[in-house]
Parts: C-alpha cells; structure tokens; sequence
C-alpha cells in the first residue's frame, strides 16, 4: 500500500511536468491499493495565482487523475492545504532549533547580499557564511522574543558527504561542503518547500516521493531533514528532465514560436481546448520516461494500472514528441462508440455557434471517427450538415464538359430520383443515384463531386451518402434545389 503525494503550488496551468508525476502517482497508489494524497503547496503567498487550485483540480479531473485525499476531499491527515498547516511547521522548526540542527538568524538582507557579492568575486559558492550559525541560543531566543526580524536555517554538515538514494539513479553521493544553510522558515513565519513537504510527507505517512529532477541537487538537504528528525526516508524517485518538443502536430504549430518551450510550460488545459483526449494525453505523458516493452504503444489508464512500475522508469531525458500527440489522439478516437465520441464533439460545434443535439452528433460520429486527428476537426468536416443554408459558388457547380443546360438537366433528373427514395438508406441512396450516374454516362468524380457541392458547399466533405443520410430527405432536396436556382 503506497502512499504517495502529488504536491503542486497552485502558480498557474497544470503543465506536462505535473500531469506526468500526477500520473505515475496515481498509477502506482491504484496498483498497490494504496492513497493519492493532493496536497497544495501555498506557503509561497507572493506566487499565488487567483484560481489556480481550482484550476489545476479542473486538469487533473479532466484527465482522469483522482486523488484519494485532498484539500476537497479531506482525510485523515489533513488539512491538505500548506498554508492551513503554518502552525505545524514552526513547530517542527523549533523542534529542529532545540536539537540544534537548526539556528535563528537575523542577518539583513543587506549583508547577505554583501556576502554573496564577495563570495562570488571569490569565486565561492555564494552560501551563507553562518555568521548567526553559532549565536549563543538563549542570546538569540531573548531576540526572536523582542520581535527582532528573523529567518530560522538548517544546520548543514560542513564536511563529509550525504548520500540520496534515488530508485532510479542509485546513490547520489553530494559534498557537504557545498551545501548551504538553507532557510527553513522565511521572516513571514511561512515555511519553504524544504520544511513543509518533509514534513508532511513524514505525517502523511508518504511512502514514496515522485518529482521532478529539478529537485535533485536540494535532495541533500532533504535527506538531512528526515535523518536530523530522526525519521525513516521515502523512497525517492526523480523524474528524468524533458528534452525540446520535437515532431510536427497540432501543438508544435502553437509552440513553434517558442523553441525555449519545455515540458513546464506546455499546458494540459490547452490541449484540452485544442481537442485532444485525456485519454491521449495520458497515454502519451506515460510514455514520456517509461516504457513497458519495445513494442507496445496504446494503453488505457487501466491499462496502465496494470502494466506500470517504477523500475521500468528511465532517467535519461524524456522525448516531447508532438506528432505522436497526434497518433495517439487518432487512435483512441478510433475506439470511442459514438454516443461518447458525441458527446465530445458536442462542445467544440457549440463553440463555434452551432445548436446541435446529442442526437446529431451521434449520427455524425461515425462519419468523424476515422478522419479526425483532434475533436475539433470535426467541425470544419461536418458543420455543413447544421447550417441553415449553404452558399455555393457559381463555378463551383459546374460538371467538366458540360453545358450550364447540360448540369443544370442533370442536377433535376438527380432530384427526381432523390425524391423517389423512400428508404432513406446510405445503401439505397448508393444505388439509385449510381444508377442514375450510369445512365448518364458520368464518371463517379463528376457526379458525385457535383452532388457533394450541391449539399455541402464544400469540396470535401465525409462520404456523401453518409452525409445526405444525417441531412435526410427533406434537407437534402432543399439543398439540391437551392442549389440549381
Ligand atoms: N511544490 C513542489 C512543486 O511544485 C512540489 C515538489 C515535490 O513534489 O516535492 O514543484
């Protein structure tokens, strides 16, 4: 039974980076018959974005991602918000401060930033010079009692080494004496990331830690935590970092601008609107890292319920790869059944102003499904069948080798024979109208591209006896009618 935490800072947008470790959290707390704890990291007041957390709550549930505990829906190691938990921190700091792992210091930032200036002209490594490391601590427990501004630091070994065993690396061995004495509780009385995720992780009983690589060269310090505490370490597993998008796809034009982009500010929400499927998406970030076998691409979140695991996880840099966005979005649209495809379809014609049931877009589904790489391309294929008239340009009309007499003959006797269906089938329009073609002596691309034109106004459009099944008799007549005026 893991337990694991998915630990963001309500900032902005849930990003690529986030999904995936949401992901794998979610993936192994499901397999393990474990807890998914949401744990929002707000200590940070400055950076906090209006919405975010509902934002990202928004994200997570259009992916599929849900958590076992959380900030909605409470539990037993709650509250899940870190800015509800500043109590407990100070009094963790404290508890570091009386084992003396931990000291008050009330250095100005004028002189801290004198002191990393010289530092850096010596070229050392711009730490903080312990002035306040060893303040007698009575002295400086009388200061923090007369309101004397001050942060509370840990007590980093200044030799020797720490080694982090990381699942996917091994032993990362860090010199101690690059470590610096790193602020655990700000002069706000809020405290950092360092302080308040060990913490929690330590109350809410996580099992393993999944994040971002970004967090490997602080690991260090977070070790030191857990050991100065006296407690019993996480597993830690670092994700690998993500390589430049790459691949051409819906998204790369959108990214295209900006070669700086990575997998922080590619955002799930936009993938949503452009018509991705979570399903894709998810499908898509699993693989981003890890691999089940050389061969098998398309899972379902089941799926990877089933078949993930942390040690297949790999560290090397995970590809961004857009035109595989796109083959995975195609292939899970291919296995939606149409009430579901509908239904997904339904918002992106709304959006684009057209009042179309569920019932219609159930019966476009299956014009859709094989010709879509996002959902909304379907728009642009079937929102002919719902507009209310359609405008055709003169030349647009014309068969080749015709006459304007000729066509306009043709397009009457293509009527006539129209209004005789009274079963109104793909198969049965199929056969009178290629009946008709016949008779005619036309070829499948003169005729049918005209009768296309006619209902459609467009060029290309799904299978034409599919269309003018979803448009039915009477609108198809009118069509064609207007069509020869
Ligand atoms: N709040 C941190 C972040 O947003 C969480 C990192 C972690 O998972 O420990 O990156």
């Amino acid at each position: 039974h893991y337990r694991v935490r998915f630990a963001p800072s309500p900032t902005g947008h849930v990003h690529l980076g986030s999904a995936r470790t949401a992901l794998y959290d979610y993936l192994i707390a499901k397999q393990t018959q474990g807890q998914f704890i949401l744990r929002i990291e707000d200590t940070d007041r400055k950076r906090l974005v209006e919405g975010a957390e509902e934002e990202l709550m928004n994200s997570m549930r259009w992916l599929g991602i849900d958590w076992d505990e959380g900030p909605d829906k409470g539990g037993p190691y709650g509250p899940y918000r870190q800015s509800e938990r500043k109590e407990i921190y100070q009094k963790f700091a404290h508890e570091l401060i009386e084992k003396d792992m931990a000291y008050y210091c009330f250095c100005s930032s004028e002189r801290l930033s004198k002191v990393r200036q010289e530092k850096q002209k010596d070229k050392q490594l711009p730490h903080y010079d312990g002035f306040c490391r060893n303040l007698n601590k009575a002295e400086a427990e009388e200061r923090v009692k007369n309101g004397e501004p001050h942060v509370i630091r840990f007590k980093s070994p200044k030799q020797g080494t720490t080694v982090v065993h990381d699942l996917l690396r091994g032993d990362i061995v860090f010199e101690n004496a690059n470590l610096d004495d790193f602020i655990l509780v700000k002069s706000d009385g809020w405290a950092l990331y360092h302080l308040a995720a060990i913490v929690d992780d330590y109350l809410m009983k996580v099992t393993h830690v999944i994040r971002g690589s970004e967090w490997l060269p602080t690991s260090p310090l977070h070790s030191l935590i857990w050991q100065a505490f006296g407690w019993k370490e996480p597993v830690w597993v670092h994700l690998s970092v993500f390589l430049k998008p790459s691949g051409k796809g819906k998204m790369s034009k959108r990214e295209a601008a900006d070669l700086s982009n990575d997998g922080y500010s590619i955002f799930i929400k936009d993938l949503e609107d452009l018509g991705y499927l979570p399903e894709a998406v998810i499908n898509w970030v699993a693989l981003m890292g890890w691999s089940y076998d050389d061969h098998t691409e398309f899972f379902t979140l089941d799926d990877l319920v089933e078949k993930f695991s942390l040690e297949k996880l790999n560290p090397s840099p995970a590809a961004i790869n857009f035109s595989k966005l796109d083959y995975f979005n195609k292939q899970h649209i291919k296995v939606l059944d149409d009430t579901d495809l509908g239904g997904r379809i339904q918002p992106f014609f709304e959006k684009a102003g057209y009042n179309v049931t569920i019932k219609d877009m159930e019966a476009i589904a299956p014009l859709v499904r094989d010709r879509i790489t996002t959902l909304d391309d379907s728009v642009e294929k079937c929102a002919f069948l719902f507009k209310n008239s359609i405008t055709h340009a003169p030349e647009s009309l014309a068969i080749e080798g015709k006459t304007s007499q000729e066509t306009h003959r043709i397009g009457e006797g293509a009527l006539n024979v129209i209004n005789r269906v009274s079963d109104w089938t793909i198969a049965v329009l199929e056969e009178k109208l290629t009946d008709y073609m016949n008779q005619n002596e036309l070829t499948p691309k003169e005729f049918f591209s005209f009768l296309r034109e006619a209902i459609s106004g467009q060029r290309a459009t799904p299978p034409l006896f599919d269309c003018m099944q979803v448009l039915g008799k009477e609108r198809t007549i009118q069509r064609v009618e207007e069509s020869l005026k």
